[in-house]
């Protein structure tokens, strides 16, 4: 397949919303084994990219807009950034190598706690227990919560997920 088609399939529905989709369909387990697999169908000098590739895209998990874009829309500028890095390591990559890349970064995001990454991303919420601006959302391995980022305060509830 080439890469215009598969963006055409993912475009619908806000990239939040496939990940949540990994989520559900995938447990951690599996869903390391995947990151490896994947992984594995790189080519060989590529594959010690990876570790550096997923860390260069989770500073993008704190911007609401990263989550709320059109699947279509984070699969061209995902694409386009694994373009960039595989060519830097001299690789020339195939549609199914930015794909596999693609993919790396849906399952990372989906499996935070596995032991490639933890964000925690802000929401503009008030905490109710201590007054503070905002509230971060975590993503555990039991499920998504809500906690106060401030250390003295204890503040924690469940995230509900809107489906
Ligand atoms: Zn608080």
């Amino acid at each position: 397949m080439d890469l215009e088609t598969f963006q055409k399939q993912f475009r619908g529905r806000r990239f939040g919303e496939l990940i949540l989709h990994h989520r559900r369909e995938n447990d951690l387990q599996t869903a390391i084994a995947a990151i490896h697999a994947v992984t594995e169908e790189l080519p060989p000098p590529a594959r010690p990219l990876v570790v550096s590739w997923i860390d260069e895209m989770n500073p993008n998990a704190q911007f609401d807009h990263f989550w709320q874009q059109d699947c279509g829309e984070a699969f061209a500028a995902i694409t386009t950034a694994a373009a960039a890095k595989l060519r830097s390591a001299g690789v020339q990559p195939s549609a199914d190598d930015l794909f596999n890349m693609f993919q790396i970064i849906v399952l990372n995001f989906a499996y935070p706690d596995c032991d490639f990454v933890a964000w925690n991303k802000p929401i503009a919420e008030k905490c109710p227990n201590c007054g503070g601006a905002y509230l971060v959302e975590k993503w555990l391995k039991a499920g998504p919560i809500v906690q106060c980022p401030n250390a003295d305060c204890k503040f924690k509830r469940e995230l509900v997920v809107a489906t």
